[in-house]
């Protein structure tokens, strides 16, 4: 029994240039074309066909291919929608309103809410005097990642520090935050209208 080959990386000259694939023999019934993440390509051929086969089928569609990369690219640097001064603050303050029933139990007051186009931190709590600040690029981020961040941050109400009773904390009032907090991470395009470039932190 023949098994799946390793792919093999190959460069073939097209009328657009020269493109490198990944080549992966299969046993699949036709030639596949793959323009993943990043733009890479891969080919999965039967068996039965040789690399040059496959490199006149790629040649065939690399007009086509480097379409797809560009639309790709054009998706990933859309900019998030535009958020006014009174919107943004009408969603963070919901943000702040949804969330801090979550905490309200265990004696956290209602916090003063400042808003700032911070450069470096997606918001921060000031626990001593009773506020916290968020980002307003969080305005221009779903509504499930704008909750997070709230509640991380009335979370210091009870936790000043990152120990093991924040995240046990973080844990037990919102069991999904890792994966909200691993989202947000793709929304440092937010800032772009901000002075900064710098992927905002949570502290
Ligand atoms: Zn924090």
């Amino acid at each position: 029994m023949v098994k799946q080959s390793m792919p093999q990386f190959r460069v073939v000259d097209t009328p657009q240039g020269p493109i490198t694939y990944a080549l992966t023999r299969k046993r699949v019934k036709n030639l596949n074309l793959r323009v993943g993440s990043g733009g890479r390509i891969s080919v999965s051929i039967p068996l039965r066909c040789s690399a040059d086969q496959a490199d006149d089928f790629l040649r065939d569609r690399s007009g086509w291919i480097l379409e797809a990369i560009r639309r790709r690219e054009a998706r990933q640097a859309e900019p998030l929608p535009a958020v006014s001064r009174e919107e943004c603050a009408r969603l963070l303050q919901e943000a702040l309103t949804r969330t801090y029933p979550l905490v309200e139990p265990m004696g956290v007051d209602f916090p003063i809410l400042k808003l700032r186009a911070l450069k470096s931190q997606w918001g921060n709590c000031h626990w001593a005097q009773g506020y916290i600040t968020l980002n307003t690029a969080l305005a221009r981020c779903p509504e499930e990642l704008r909750d997070y961040v709230a509640l991380h941050e009335l979370v210091h109400f009870l936790h000043h520090d990152h120990g093991p009773g924040f995240y046990a904390r973080m844990d037990a009032l919102m069991p999904d935050w890792r994966e909200r907090r691993q989202r947000l991470k793709g929304y440092s395009g937010a800032l772009k209208d901000q002075d900064s470039a710098l992927l905002p932190q949570l502290v």
